[in-house]
């Protein structure tokens, strides 16, 4: 936005926000203009979407299903991100096997009408009809989910109901008194909005873990997991010629298939290759029961379950080829010691630990009596994908819902429990569209 729009929009504003915001403003100066704008003076759309990977995708579906750009007059739903390019599943997956049959991405793709009609108007050959000429009850590279992904980005960011901001949301602040977000963009723009969804993701957790970093060993290269999950990359990280010995730590799905990528690298092109495998847990499983599946969302499934069973299990891995190349080592209940006797061999280490939420914008209220922002601390609740206050209380009949405030995707995904009583958080295309159309029609309505 320009200076001169700015300082326009700051005329028009700053009359109709009284006392307390000309008091503010003069607090906390120039930064703090574009928070202080009354909220009838702003643009104002139905809702904000953070996010354009997959979760966000599913949510921008849902809502233009519902007919939530309805909701102002300008009737536009504004989505944020800064690539619009699929997330993380095209950034960083595409050449990970899917945990996932194609049949679920077929599925997650007709699963809307606003998709639909995406998929009617996009010319022949596309990336759903490449998918549907799969196996559809086998796994599949995720390259062919991140170009579904690309083709319904494509279609939505055209819908004459979106419009599409590239960039990043910095912070919202909800005014109590009339249950408006004003959300603000890095680049200094800003839109008003009764609604915000988020669904911004995570990444893997690159910290080291403290009983690695007590070790201190300076020689070890650590290898990002990103990098570990992209056969293409990873070829190139290791000297072919030099012994190389790769520490992978976990038994995450991610670490068997780092686990396999690492394999493969030793049994082609980089024989002097070697990885200790560091775990505490024994391998588990997904298993299909009757009607549902026992350990849908953290069990092994597809290519990464099929390899884990004939090559790493207790009973298959001192046969396997794989034991030649791979080193296990177990660290339950002796963490420290054996990091420190089995580290000092390894040149490299990949932490394949889990994933944490990415950062989120910052949130700030402006209470009911008009005084100056203040900080919002926010917690997810998720089973109906709402945020409430984070008081310190917690008691559920507590909880003081905040308005507008909505999340999906892997950092806001839904909580569920199995026929067995196991509690597990639903992650993946199929799981978020069926989370989000059960909670999408309270979110409009709100
Ligand atoms: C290794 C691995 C394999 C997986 N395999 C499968 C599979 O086979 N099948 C399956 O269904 N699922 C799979 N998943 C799970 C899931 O579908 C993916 O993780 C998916 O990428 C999650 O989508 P998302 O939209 O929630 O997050 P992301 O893909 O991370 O997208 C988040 C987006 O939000 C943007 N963003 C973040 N902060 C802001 C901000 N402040 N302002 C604006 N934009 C912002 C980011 O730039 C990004 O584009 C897998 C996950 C992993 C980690």
């Amino acid at each position: 936005m320009t200076r001169a729009l700015r300082t326009f929009r700051i005329h028009l504003a700053y009359p109709s926000r009284g006392l307390a915001a000309r008091s503010h403003l003069l607090r906390n100066g120039k930064d703090s203009i574009c928070r202080y704008y009354s909220a009838a003076s702003l643009p104002s759309t139905s809702a904000v979407v953070v996010g354009a990977g997959p979760g966000g995708i599913t949510v921008i579906g849902n809502l233009l299903e519902h007919g939530a750009e309805k909701q102002t007059d300008q009737r536009k739903l504004v989505w944020v991100d800064p690539h619009f390019q699929g997330g993380r599943v095209n950034s960083r997956y595409r050449e990970v096997p899917s945990n996932t049959k194609v049949g679920l991405f077929v599925q997650f793709a007709n699963e809307v009408s606003p998709f639909k009609a995406i998929l009617k108007a996009t010319p022949k050959p596309n990336a759903l009809t490449t998918l549907q000429d799969l196996p559809q009850d086998q796994g599949c590279r995720l390259s062919y989910a991140a170009d579904m992904c690309l083709m319904l980005t494509d279609g939505l960011t055209a819908h004459p109901q979106v419009k599409s901001h590239r960039g990043k949301v910095t912070s919202a602040t909800l005014d109590e008194r009339t249950n408006i977000w004003n959300v603000e963009f890095d680049d200094g723009g800003h839109v008003t909005t009764s609604k915000i969804a988020l669904c911004t993701g995570s990444s893997p957790v690159s910290k080291t873990l403290p009983a690695i970093e007590r070790i201190h060993q300076q020689s070890l290269e650590p290898v990002d997991l990103d990098l570990a999950l992209t056969p293409s990359i990873l070829t190139k990280t290791f000297d072919p010629a030099t012994k190389t010995t790769v520490a992978v730590i976990g038994a995450s799905h991610s670490a068997i298939l780092v686990l396999m990528n690492l394999v493969h690298l030793a049994n082609s092109t980089h024989p002097h290759l070697r990885v200790k495998w560091f775990t505490r847990n024994e391998l588990r499983y997904a298993e299909y029961m009757d009607g549902w599946i026992l350990r849908d969302n953290t069990g092994l499934k597809g290519q990464a379950a099929e390899w884990a069973r004939q090559n790493l299990d207790r009973e298959a891995f001192s046969n396997s080829p794989v034991s030649k190349i791979i080193t296990k080592v177990w660290t339950a209940g002796k963490e420290e010691e054996t990091y420190e006797a089995e580290l000092p061999e390894c040149t490299h280490i990949v932490q394949a630990v889990g994933y944490a939420q990415n950062p989120l914008p910052r949130f700030e209220v402006i209470e009911k009596d008009g005084t100056a922002p203040k900080p919002l601390h926010v917690e997810y609740d998720n089973l109906n994908g709402r945020f409430y206050k984070n008081i310190g209380s917690k008691l559920e009949h507590e909880r003081i819902y905040i308005p507008g405030l909505f999340g999906a995707g892997i950092a806001f995904p839904e909580r569920v429990t199995d026929p067995h009583g196991n509690v597990e958080h639903a992650v993946g295309f199929w799981k978020f569209m069926k989370f989000v159309k059960r909670v999408v029609p309270d979110w409009v309505k709100s």
